[in-house]
């Protein structure tokens, strides 16, 4: 079995780069609906900024994908690399962010709930999060064909650390082996949902042939120091350009890390994973963790 997932450095020994990963959720068009749920919703106006601005800063998105190429030493990667991903394969990001991305030629992850029996988010049922369509499997195969990565978000959304070895086994193992008969193509990154995971959830992930995990607010600053506990950026409909702009342009990620870490000194170890996702560890608005 190839080895990718415990490499941290590239066939010629580079080290990885510095590398951000965003997370989003959905992107609306309707100004109405999206202002009590900042946290899951950024506009498509706001996205269509995001994009020009990484673009003015001189990133160039790329994939997972991408990233095991160059650590096989199979692909350069660009100066200032960026990876943006999408949670949950929302159907407004295949309206909305779709063609932006296609319109300044940018790559997104698009981690998707493989149960095509799942037509909506239907784990946000009694919570504040309206009920939202996700992807039809003809639109991750359209995403997947112009370029886009699609990778595994289990294949019913469950928070992985509260279901047994052999519900994980399935979540994890089954979403990506449908995936890949979806899209006749390796599926080897997943997202865990609302980025709950644990050292028992990294290495059946690993055993699931995955070789890279995403988290949200937990795992190492570097990016690839740790694959399967990949730390993300959340970027909320509210931050504005300021906000995008510490984010890209700072060492943001370190100082969610510090953060992460002082409050384990202060508080101890955490009993749960969910007591990571349920509290404030990024800003103060960010406590309805869902991704
Ligand atoms: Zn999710």
């Amino acid at each position: 079995m190839e080895s990718d997932s415990t490499i941290q450095k590239s066939a010629n020994g580079e080290h990885p780069k510095a590398i951000k990963v965003l997370i989003y959720h959905r992107v609306l068009q309707d100004p109405d609906d999206s202002r009590k749920h900042e946290y899951m919703c950024v506009y498509a106006s706001d996205f269509r900024k995001h994009l020009r601005l990484l673009e003015r800063w001189g990133f160039t998105s790329i994939t997972f994908h991408d990233y095991h190429l160059y650590l096989k030493g199979e692909l350069d990667l660009p100066r200032k690399p960026v990876i943006i991903t999408f949670d949950d394969g929302y159907k407004d990001v295949f309206e909305n962010a779709y063609p932006l991305l296609q319109k300044f030629g940018m790559k997104a992850v698009i981690f998707a709930i493989a149960n095509s029996k799942i037509l909506s988010n239907v784990w946000d049922h009694g919570s504040e999060h309206p009920a939202s369509d996700l992807m039809t499997e003809h639109e991750l195969l359209e995403l997947h064909s112009a370029g886009h990565e699609i990778g595994s978000h289990s294949l019913s959304h469950p928070a992985l650390p509260s279901i047994s070895k052999e519900q994980l086994w399935e979540e994890l193992s089954r979403s990506r082996m449908l995936l890949e008969i979806l899209l006749n193509a390796p599926v080897r990154s997943v997202a865990y949902p609302y980025g709950l995971v644990n050292e028992e959830i990294k290495k059946i992930a690993s055993e699931a042939g995955y070789f890279t995990g995403c988290g949200v607010y937990t795992g190492p600053a570097a990016f690839g120091e740790d694959p399967f506990e990949i730390r993300r950026i959340l970027i909320r409909g509210t931050i504005g350009t300021f906000g995008f702009a510490l984010r890209m342009l700072t060492p943001y990620e370190y100082y969610g890390w510090l953060r992460w870490k002082l409050r384990m000194i202060i508080l101890g170890p955490v009993r749960h994973q969910h007591e990571v996702s349920a509290d404030v560890l990024d800003t103060p608005e960010s406590s309805n963790v869902s991704s």
